[in-house]
């Protein structure tokens, strides 16, 4: 198959990238490069069956493609806050343009959803049922509420349309190649570690969030895309952590010796968030493999590789 793959030179992006080509696939990988570095997708080019565009999806484009996965959006708070107009757009204007493509030449569109549309949620593990509890007028908004109307856009042309779409609700995701400065709190806490830095704990570490390995959500995307289940279905790791334990872990594995330091907790943030698998196991067969420790350390070493290679 063809595939378009929006933000592909991002995280995420570029590990679906590996998978789908190893695959045997042809991939379209379309970035503007906002978040997104070509060092993670160097190695493909040049290959016949990759192709690199370079694009921002706020504005229209005609591509002849079998399926799309749309993951444009930065991820990160630091970075959907610093532009949240634009990131409003990405999601509203850009969302919709990739809706258009894939309506137009009749492929399959897979939308990189967020549990972020449920807010700070009170309901405990989080459902795909529950409707959410966000704050529409926050600095968090842009981005969550964005995300609620990029899925409204996605079932009203599966509705009206009927194209054939894909909703994953993605936890916490992390793992090699996320951007050092890329302000969430493993690559920060990593990063931070390694350069004997004290760890930013914001607020008292109390909130919790499930940390999900990254191969085992591109195999979690990749199996919903092929499958028969439309969604909006969660993907993440139900461990649950406070930031405090991650924090510690994280200490313990590279430098016992660094200190922890307390910032304030920003606006919104959410107090807890764990995935209800339910409808993945029961549509997807899939559940995530990769234990927090193992992942930590993979996402160690490809981060202690960079940085040495800075210094050389
Ligand atoms: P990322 O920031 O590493 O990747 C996003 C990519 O999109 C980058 O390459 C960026 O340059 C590109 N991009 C941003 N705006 C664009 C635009 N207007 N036009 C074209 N390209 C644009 O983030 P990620 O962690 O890889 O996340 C990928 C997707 O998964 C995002 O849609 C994000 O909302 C979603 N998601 C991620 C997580 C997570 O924990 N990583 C959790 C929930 C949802
Ligand atoms: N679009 C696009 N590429 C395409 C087809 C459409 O970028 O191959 C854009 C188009 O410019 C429009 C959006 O997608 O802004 C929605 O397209 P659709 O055909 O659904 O709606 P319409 O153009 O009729 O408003
Ligand atoms: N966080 C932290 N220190 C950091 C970065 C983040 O304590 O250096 C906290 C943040 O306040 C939040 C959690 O870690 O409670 C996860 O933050 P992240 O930005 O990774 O993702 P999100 O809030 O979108 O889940």
């Amino acid at each position: 198959m063809r595939i378009l793959v929006t933000g592909g030179a991002g995280f995420i992006g570029s590990h679906l990238i590996d998978r789908l080509i190893k695959q045997g696939h042809e991939v379209l990988c379309l970035d503007n490069f906002y978040t997104g570095t070509k060092r993670n997708i160097q190695h493909w080019l040049g290959n016949p069956k990759f192709e690199l565009i370079r694009h921002d999806v706020t504005d229209p484009i005609r591509l002849e493609v079998d399926q799309v996965y749309h993951l444009a959006c930065p991820a990160s708070p630091v970075h959907y806050q610093s532009n949240p107009i634009k990131t409003v757009k990405t999601n509203v204007v850009g969302t919709l343009n990739m809706l258009g493509l894939a309506k137009r030449v009749k492929a399959r569109f897979l939308l990189a959803s967020t549990s972020e549309v449920y807010g700070d949620p009170d309901v405990h593990p989080q459902p795909e049922e529950y409707r959410g509890n966000v704050n529409c007028i926050g600095i968090r908004s842009c981005y969550d509420e964005g995300k609620r109307i990029a899925e409204t856009l996605a079932f009203d042309y599966h509705r009206e349309h009927n194209l054939a779409i894909r909703v994953a609700r993605i936890f916490n995701t992390y793992g090699p190649h996320m951007l050092e400065n890329d302000g969430r709190v493993v690559s920060n806490f990593i990063s931070q570690s390694l350069r004997g830095n004290s760890l930013t704990v914001y607020g008292d570490g109390s909130q919790t969030r499930s940390f999900c390995y990254v191969s085992d959500l591109v195999e979690g995307l990749i199996r919903l895309m092929n499958g028969d289940y439309i969604g909006p279905v969660n993907l993440g790791n139900p461990g649950e952590y406070t930031i405090l334990e991650l924090a510690q872990t994280i200490q313990t594995m590279i430098n016992p010796a660094a200190k922890l330091i307390y910032k304030p907790l920003p606006e919104d943030d959410p107090k807890q968030r764990k995935p209800d698998l339910t409808k993945a196991q029961t549509y997807l067969n899939w559940n995530p493999t990769i234990p927090l420790a193992e992942g930590l350390q993979l996402t160690i070493a490809d981060f202690r590789q960079r940085i040495e290679a800075e210094s050389r």
